[in-house]
């Protein structure tokens, strides 16, 4: 959508502020984890499962933090743009930060960034802080795509032009020096962690380059030597969301079903899905006690547990199996005449269908 309606400059050089996402710890896998099981770990541990209610607040304090209507409405714009590709996920805004997974700010002076997917429940846990900013003008066409992009990392994505199929080859210095100017004024740190560090293939999905994903920057002329064009040229991605982000979006987070099986007590299903996919269960209890849903198998898998209210489906408990040799497990209290939505994303399975899922 945005491509037609939404070209860059004809004139841009490639010299815009950048985002800057903050850097936060790999997370341990088991000593004894396999390459290939590792690196399927890494492709889904950092997105929400799909079907996640997240909740968006804009923080009005400080002062500093404040934003103006225009720029509000650029980001509730840009959050009903990934919505409308047809996505899974669910986005909310609040007003209490104590209610918001996503906390954004609009300080002019701190860079436009935000945490990555499950990292903002994970490591952003002071409701007073932000998880999100955006350090310039939203209404301009690259302001447009600014908040695609941080709202590209809050679901999960990590940046494009560190995929290591970019087959990218840099002039480290002169990209090192570059953003140590303006109108960036990086650390050489910052620009390691965003630009120059290749992710491992499972970070990026494992997919082949896309240069004109929303979630690439733009360069100017000069500091890539291969591929050779962009010596003497600047790299620019098209405006808008990209043919493959779009894919890549919903392969991640495809539409709900709306018919869900039933999980009933002391009933067995297999787990028939491949790596990355979901499946979704529904629970009505006919007593209210505790409950303790289990997946059993030779399988990494993230399981949530949701219960529905007022149509809302609301997070209860979760539990994160990956790269350990326990499987996951949620034990919780359920409510007679509730309701309650089961979701669990296979990362790895030693053999596709040698899985199942059972509650008692
Ligand atoms: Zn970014």
């Amino acid at each position: 959508m945005a491509k037609e309606s939404k070209k860059h400059d004809a004139k841009t050089d490639g010299k815009q502020p950048l985002c800057t996402i903050p850097g936060t710890p790999v997370r341990p896998l088991e000593a004894n984890i396999n390459d290939r099981r590792a690196s399927l770990i890494r492709i889904s541990e950092k997105k929400w499962v799909n079907g996640t209610l997240l909740h968006y607040c804009f923080l009005d304090e400080p002062s500093t933090w404040r934003g103006g209507d225009d720029q509000k409405d650029a980001v509730r714009n840009a959050f009903s743009e990934w919505k409308q590709l047809g996505i899974g996920l669910v986005f909310k805004e609040v007003t209490n930060p104590r209610d918001a997974e996503i906390r954004i700010g609009f300080n002019q002076g701190d860079g436009s960034w935000s945490y990555v997917g499950r990292d903002n429940v994970d490591y952003a846990t002071d409701p007073d802080e932000r998880t999100m900013n955006f350090g310039w003008d939203l209404t301009t066409d690259y302001g447009h795509d600014t908040a695609l992009h941080e709202i590209g990392h809050a679901l999960g994505f990590s940046h494009e032009h560190q995929n290591p199929k970019s087959g990218i080859q840099w002039d480290e210095q002169e990209v090192i020096d570059y953003f140590a100017g303006s109108p960036n004024y990086w650390s050489e740190e910052q620009t390691r962690h965003n630009i120059l560090r290749k992710l491992s293939e499972n970070e990026t999905g494992g997919s082949n380059w896309d240069k004109d994903s929303i979630m690439h920057y733009q360069f100017p002329s000069g500091l890539i030597i291969k591929p050779e064009k962009y010596q003497h040229q600047p790299l620019i991605p098209e405006a808008g969301l990209s043919p493959t982000d779009i894919v890549e979006a919903l392969r991640f987070f495809p539409a709900l079903e709306t018919n869900l099986p039933e999980l009933r007590p002391w009933e067995s299903h297999r787990i028939r899905i491949g790596v990355g996919e979901q499946i979704d269960f529904v629970i009505k209890p006919k007593y209210s006690r505790e409950y303790t849903m289990q997946t059993f198998g030779k399988m990494d898998t993230v399981m949530v547990l949701f219960e529905e209210i007022r149509g809302e489906n609301v997070y209860y408990d979760g539990d994160d199996d990956s790269g350990t040799s326990f499987n996951a497990k949620i034990t919780a209290r359920l409510v007679r005449e509730r309701s309650y939505v089961l979701r669990i994303r296979l990362y790895y399975s030693e053999q596709k269908g040698e899985g199942a899922l059972m509650m008692w």
